[in-house]
């Protein structure tokens, strides 16, 4: 076996779904038998969107989903707008659907591309060695060992593959725990994520589309309730009630749990033939729903950097750049969502000047603009590797750009492949989509029309769509040097 991923959740089978649409041998372990139906995640931001859309199954989920364009804050009496209509995204929204539908969705993907998945098969054990990586595997028929050249724990919060590797999880808990739940509310709410913030907490209730609002309620003075204890209507309605200020009322709920948030990061994202991603690697608020994203931005990182080493023309920094780039976008959305909860749980100096000082932050654009790409996933983007060339955007997101090809309007992330690279080449004589030929079963070359950004009329994207390296007029030794930098001689 190639890749052993542990861990069917949205990370795992993200990354699975990958590695098999460019051929690699993979499996999955996973310690649940049965599958899961939990509701946990309840977004999708625009990035992950983008990601869906290059592998085809977007549009699948958007229509599962109710699109959401704006966050609109309540503070006492003041609203506030934060905009989520993403003018450099086909996806100007947040997604909101539950995460069983999004882990559907990928599911069928992975079995699609043919990933077996061992269920009810949890990973005990892990050694390493130069040549790969062995798991020892619990099943219902007792103790087995797996091997693999490479393992991935995508085993979420209690991950046993960090615990095996020893990698350190630091960070502390909330003291507070959070009350989740599907709620029919008495009153009408805008379609928006709606987070109200009173003194004794806050409660976000972005809507479902249907009637139902997931409600994430914080409430300060029910610290010393146990976590076990069943969450009841009138107990809802009293914390809702008091953070509103009487402005909401619960019907109804058809599903709630207590839970202890966390913020914490793995100190190492890599142990030798083995790494970490989603919840094994960071946990924190759910406030701004961005966990589950995180996980699936990891696995898309991961993926293609596992391909190049299976098919054996990975540069020797390569698999190192998955810690060096995602290391840090975990740690941006620790510090984001803490952040988020630190203002909406603030003590009462700080809420007192709440009011009048968030208005006039979120009117700084630079403010409002950092939050919502942050947010969004839409601003993420990667310090260029030491030894490949500086050029224009390196490490930038690709936009889903508008291009003509063979005589046709398209646009990119429908031509893309995500089990290879993407070289979209502009110029006249497609001199660089020739030069391009020789790595066919790594590099997509496409010579189109269209508009690449300032400076550059030849992009290489990498297959997680980051622009590896541009040109203007590059010459076909140039273009061979900078393809040969990234993917090795054809
Ligand atoms: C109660 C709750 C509410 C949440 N609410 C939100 C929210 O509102 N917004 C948001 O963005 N995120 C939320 N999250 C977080 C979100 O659910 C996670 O970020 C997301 O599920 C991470 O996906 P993952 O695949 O990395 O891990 P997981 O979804 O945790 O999947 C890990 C998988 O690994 C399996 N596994 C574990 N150990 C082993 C083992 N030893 N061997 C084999 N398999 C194993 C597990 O059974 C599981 O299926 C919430 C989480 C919880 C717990």
């Amino acid at each position: 076996m190639s890749v052993i991923v542990v861990g069917a959740g949205p990370t795992g089978l993200m990354l699975a779904g990958d590695l098999a649409e460019a051929g690699i041998e993979v499996k999955i372990l996973e310690k649940r038998a049965e599958e899961s139906n939990l509701t946990r995640a309840f977004a999708l931001h625009a990035r992950t969107l983008e990601l869906f859309d290059m592998r085809g199954i977007a549009d699948e989920i958007v229509e599962q989903g109710f699109q959401v364009p704006e966050v609109r804050p309540v503070l006492g009496t003041r609203e506030l707008v934060l905009d989520l209509r993403h003018p450099e995204s086909r996806f100007p929204y947040v997604l909101t659907v539950q995460q069983a539908r999004t882990e559907a969705l990928l599911q069928r993907r992975a079995e699609r591309l043919g990933v077996p998945i061992l269920r009810g098969a949890e990973v005990t054990g892990l050694d390493q060695d130069e040549g790969g990586v062995t798991l020892t595997v619990r099943t219902a028929e007792g103790e087995h060992t797996e091997r693999a050249s490479y393992a991935v724990g995508a085993d979420g919060a209690h991950s046993a593959v960090r615990a095996r590797l020893g990698v350190g999880f630091s960070g502390h808990s909330y003291d507070t725990h959070i009350i989740l739940a599907d709620v029919r509310l008495e009153q009408d709410l805008p379609r928006a994520v709606n987070p109200f913030m009173g003194a004794d907490g806050v409660a976000l209730l972005p809507p479902y589309g249907d009637g139902w609002f997931r409600a994430t309620v914080w409430d300060r003075t029910r610290q010393d309730v146990p976590i076990d204890r069943p969450v009841g209507l009138e107990e809802l309605n009293d914390s809702l009630g008091r953070i509103t200020d009487g402005q909401l009322t619960v019907a109804e709920t058809r599903w709630s749990t207590r839970f202890l948030s966390e913020r914490r990061q793995a100190d190492r994202y890599r142990v030798g033939r083995v790494l970490l991603a989603g919840d094994a690697a960071h946990v924190h608020s759910p406030m701004g729903a961005m966990g589950m994203n995180t996980g699936i931005q990891d696995a898309a990182n991961l993926a293609w950097k596992l391909v190049a080493l299976e098919q054996g023309w990975a540069p020797s920094w390569l698999l190192d750049t998955y810690e060096s780039e995602r290391h840090p976008v975990g740690r941006s959305t620790l510090r984001l969502t803490d952040a988020i909860l630190r203002i909406a749980v603030a003590p009462a100096p700080i809420r007192a000047i709440r009011p009048f000082v968030a208005p006039r932050m979120l009117r700084i654009r630079k403010v409002s603009e950092g939050v919502r790409r942050l947010l969004s996933g839409i601003g993420v983007h990667y310090d260029r590797p030491e030894p490949v060339e500086d050029t224009v955007s390196v490490g930038q997101r690709v936009d889903d750009l508008s291009l003509v090809s063979a005589g046709a309007p398209t646009r990119l992330y429908e031509l893309v492949d995500p089990a290879r690279f993407t070289l979209i080449d502009t110029t006249a004589d497609g001199r660089a989509a020739k030069a391009a030929e020789p790595w066919a079963d790594r590099i997509q070359a496409l010579h189109v029309r269209g508009e690449l950004p300032e400076g550059a009329d030849v992009l290489l994207m990498r297959p997680d769509g980051y622009v590896a390296w541009s040109g203007e007029r590059p010459s076909a030794a140039q273009t061979r040097t900078a393809l040969s930098e990234w993917t090795g001689t054809p």
